[in-house]
């Protein structure tokens, strides 16, 4: 799917439940004039060319939209509704071309096969009167009857998106090292979940700070490599983390503290002896680290540790 095309469905989702009058905002104002390129679509395009029922593009293989009407002059009434008021259908009974001298008829009916085939969703708009439709979002065909007639079932890319993260949830739930994850659906799931997981895998180890007695639920999963720092595997990988409580994965996170590759602890010259003090940082505290925490923690002495 091209981009205008992509664009020009997603606009139809976000003008769901709209009444535009007249055809400016549809096709533009005169024949021969399109939309400009907006938010949605990069290039000039049209949402349907109001010529009739079903339209696809010029050279397109597929059915872009479909203005649906529910007058007897046309095909009787073609939208199945759920609620009317809020622009939602259960389905559109999509009549194709009726009279056999139409010789755009065959194209059509291929193009919305096209679509049923290649489970593209199309736009549809009701024709409430002349010059006045109503945007009802998107449908995918999703079968073509014995009368020829093609049903239309509502569809959204919100809720796609939204089934799609609860699966992505699931499988990184289930995945105990994630190498490599650099898509950009995969990335919302990980700043939501990825904390949570990178916690409990820590939570597994330990129940308390690595400096002191304090427990859950007051301790904090504090990376080594800071999270803005690292690649997504990175963030998600435990040997780049440490439970702390909250006072310690302040001092930590700001560089107050840092440990050498034995896991002895360095503390910066910058640190108040007081706060040292009061925050029982003391100088002869290990903790421990395994060889791949000692990579993470030589990032954080280098770059994070203020000296
Ligand atoms: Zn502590």
């Amino acid at each position: 799917m091209d981009s205008v095309h992509k664009g020009i469905l997603k606009k139809f989702e976000y003008l769901k439940g709209q009444l535009i009058i007249g055809k400016k905002e549809i096709k533009g104002q005169n024949s021969t004039d399109r939309l400009s390129p907006d938010s949605f679509v990069p290039e000039k395009h049209m949402l349907h060319d109001l010529i009739r029922g079903f339209y696809k593009p010029a050279g397109k293989p597929y059915l872009l939209s479909y203005q649906a009407t529910e007058s007897e002059d046309n095909y009787g009434k073609q939208i199945i509704w759920k609620n009317e008021n809020k622009a939602e259908f259960i389905r559109i009974e999509m009549a194709p071309p009726n009279s056999p001298k139409d010789n755009r008829k065959k194209s059509d009916i291929d193009a919305a096969r096209y679509n049923l085939i290649n489970n593209i969703p199309i736009g549809i708009l009701r024709k409430v009167k002349k010059g006045h439709n109503i945007i009802l979002g998107l449908g995918k065909i999703t079968s073509e009857r014995e009368d020829g007639i093609f049903i239309i079932e509502p569809f959204s890319y919100n809720e796609l998106k939204k089934e799609n993260l609860k699966k992505l949830e699931e499988i990184i739930e289930e995945l105990d090292e994630i190498e490599v994850i650099n898509t950009s659906v995969f990335r919302e799931v990980i700043q939501r979940q990825g904390q949570n997981r990178f916690k409990r895998t820590l939570l597994k180890r330990s129940n308390n700070c690595a400096l002191c007695e304090i427990e859950e639920p007051f301790l904090i999963a504090s990376h080594i490599k800071p999270w803005n720092k690292c690649t997504d595997a990175e963030r998600l990988n435990s040997n780049n983390g440490l439970l702390l409580c909250p006072n310690h994965d302040m001092l930590f996170d700001r560089g107050y503290i840092t440990f050498d590759e034995h896991g002895l602890i360095k503390i910066s010259s910058k640190l108040p002896e007081i706060i040292k003090l009061k925050m029982g940082i003391k100088e002869d505290t290990t903790i421990f680290i395994n060889l791949q925490m000692k990579e993470y923690m030589k990032w954080h002495s280098q770059y994070q540790f203020k000296k």
